[in-house]
């Protein structure tokens, strides 16, 4: 039974020929494209379940692709980084990358993350709720976020995804690796600074949100 097409948008060929075989492996389908036009043409014609996306790639880069890929559609996109510099690029570009992992990677690992990305995908509630919190409504179906001068703000899938487990568990203080568990689906050791420039970017887009740093713990919002 076929788990599903991945689509690869890598110039580096071997990268590509090792990944298919670790994909075939555990059931997908990889496709390859060497550049962002293809990748493009590619998620058009084939309509992957989850789009794997190289940063430094000939002709426009993958930020663009990614950028672009968003603004057609919601297929979850996992970037490919050479530098650990390059992964607050990402979040903070607001691209709307759904995950990042950094070159070198190990095959296993991607295909852990690509599981992780599907099985978040499918477990959105389907019953939309909104929850309050300090003059906050947080509305889990149309995915944004009504302030209390009335202003409304749409964080990104995966600020959203994390605001909305910290509200679901309002006045717990909760660690950044059970929040990583929680809202990424793995527990990557060294990663769980990723959960810090997510709470960043939530505090700038929301500054007056009640979310607290709790030191040597984690975080907390509202109670
Ligand atoms: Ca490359």
């Amino acid at each position: 039974m076929s788990s599903g097409t991945i689509l690869l948008i890598e110039d580096e060929t071997e990268i590509a020929e090792l990944l298919s075989l670790y994909f075939e492996k555990e059931g997908f389908r990889l496709i390859h494209a060497v550049d962002g036009e293809a990748g493009l043409r590619r998620l058009e014609e084939r309509s992957p379940r989850v789009v794997l996306l190289d940063i430094g790639l000939p002709g426009i880069d993958g930020m663009e692709v990614c950028r672009r890929i968003r603004s057609a559609s919601d297929v979850p996109v996992i970037m490919l980084t050479a530098r650990d510099s390059e992964i607050d690029k990402v979040v903070g570009l607001e691209i709307g990358a759904d995950d990042y992992v950094t070159k070198p990677f190990s095959p296993r690992e991607l295909v852990a993350r690509v599981k992780a990305v599907l099985r978040r995908s499918e477990e959105r509630p389907t019953k939309p709720q909104v929850l309050e919190v300090g003059g906050f409504s947080v509305d889990s179906g149309r995915r944004e976020v009504t302030t209390p001068a009335k202003t409304v703000v749409r964080p990104t899938a995966r600020e959203f995804d994390l605001l909305w487990y910290l509200v679901e568990h309002a006045g717990l203080v909760l660690s950044r690796s059970q929040l990583l568990e929680a809202v990424w689906g793995y527990d990557y050791f060294g990663e769980t600074r990723t959960v810090d420039v997510h709470v960043r970017q939530l505090r700038k887009k929301l500054p007056d949100i009640p979310l607290e740093t709790v030191w040597g713990v984690g975080y907390r919002i509202g109670g």
